[in-house]
């Protein structure tokens, strides 16, 4: 890569995104492990000093330009970035332990509000005792965040992120818990689908397993099987009204990556669901749209739920494309699989690209019908449903 010419006058932030593209680089040409453990020490302290500067600005800038020169690099960048961003050395007992903020996603779905807000002591305690009876490896120590988060009030940015990991990673030592009075002030949107999130810190000497799936004999598959069956008892009453699953408990950014994942087939799932408690019908009588909605590329499938052979647009989905997805991973299939098994048989889906319309007043996405028009939503005649919006 070509360097670009040098001004002589150059803020200490400039400076340190050329470092963090010059380390990232070598990262991703770096020919063996041992190269590769230099470099990622060398990033890492960097990340972790800017981070401790607040400077989200010099952490972003690298990450777009690798992101259109350097594909390899950005992965590279990001991965030290998230786990900086995320994880904090603590002294625990005299001893250095890693301390690695996780997080449990729950997917919900309500014709009324979906809970967030503070969860109070017991919940946390029940909550606690089955992390560390399911889930964490034996012996860990962890703190949890007396709050059950909507993606609006997660902290925007890592360097607020990072504050928020290490506040949680100085409170594992005594098995602490955070009070988070102040993260209400966002109120959440209302949506029918939507993410909640516990969040906390784990902590154990470096080179020790933090969760159960590290230990022999404990598949992932079984631990959150057992998550699921004993460790959210605590919050039904929270989520009375909601329908609610958890997904497996993880470090904080996979959780995330895991729960936009998880909650496109959910938003489908819930979707069907509510149509049929709304409207008294069955799954069978529904019909399902599908368009492939491009901006500069395809950015989104839109789902669009029509009555058989009747017009208003009754609700729509939204499918988006994540990382690595492109027009060349089959969506269309798995979202058609989603919908039969939830017993939609009605499926059309447009070959052609449809734009990313929405409506101008609201701005809410329009959802294509039969016709292959992008149509809006007008809400089943519920007075109690929150959303969508009506003009
Ligand atoms: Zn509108």
């Amino acid at each position: 890569m070509t360097k670009r010419p040098r001004t002589i006058r150059r803020s200490r932030g400039a400076t340190e995104v050329d470092e963090l593209i010059h380390i990232a680089s070598s990262l991703a040409l770096s020919c063996t492990l041992v190269e590769d453990r230099f470099w990622q020490d060398k990033l890492a302290y960097l990340v972790a000093e800017i981070l401790n500067d607040e400077d989200e600005e010099a952490l972003n800038s690298a990450l777009d330009t690798l992101s259109k020169t350097d594909p390899q690099a950005w992965n590279e960048l990001a991965d030290i970035v998230e786990a900086c961003t995320e994880t904090h050395s603590v002294i625990i007992d005299k001893q250095e332990n890693q301390a690695v903020m996780f997080a449990v996603p729950l997917l919900a779905w309500s014709r009324f509000n979906i809970p967030s807000g503070p969860l109070g002591e017991d919940r946390i305690s029940s909550l606690r005792q089955h992390l560390a009876e399911h889930v964490f490896a034996k012996e860990v120590k962890f703190s949890m965040a007396d709050f059950l988060f909507s993606p609006d009030q997660l902290p925007q940015g890592y360097c607020n992120t990072a504050k928020l990991s290490k506040l949680l990673a100085g409170l594992t030592a005594e098995n602490g818990t955070l009070a988070c009075e102040q993260a209400s002030n966002a109120e959440p949107t209302s949506f029918l689908t939507d993410t909640r999130y516990l969040l906390g810190a784990i902590a154990a000497p470096k080179g020790q397993a933090l969760f159960r799936w590290q230990e022999a004999d404990h598949s992932r598959k079984d631990i959150l099987a057992q998550w699921q069956k004993h460790g959210l008892g605590s919050l039904q009453s929270l989520f009375a009204g909601c329908a609610m699953e958890s997904l497996i408990p993880l470090s904080y950014f996979a959780a995330w990556r895991e729960s936009d994942r998880a909650s496109r087939a959910y938003s489908l799932r819930a979707t069907v669901a509510f149509l049929q408690l709304s409207l008294s019908i069955e799954a069978r009588q529904l019909s399902c749209v599908i368009a492939a909605c491009h901006g500069r590329q395809l950015e989104e499938y839109r789902i669009g739920f029509i009555r058989r052979n009747e017009e208003p647009m009754l609700h729509g989905v939204v499918w988006p494309l994540l990382d690595g997805e492109d027009e060349h991973t089959d969506c269309v299939a798995e979202i058609e699989a989603i919908l039969r098994e939830s017993g939609i048989n009605d499926i059309v889906n447009h070959e052609h690209a449809f734009p990313m319309d929405q409506c101008d007043d609201c701005g809410n996405p329009l959802f294509p019908n039969l016709e292959g028009d992008l149509l809006h939503i007008e809400t089943p005649e519920n007075k109690e449903t929150p959303s969508p919006h009506l003009h």
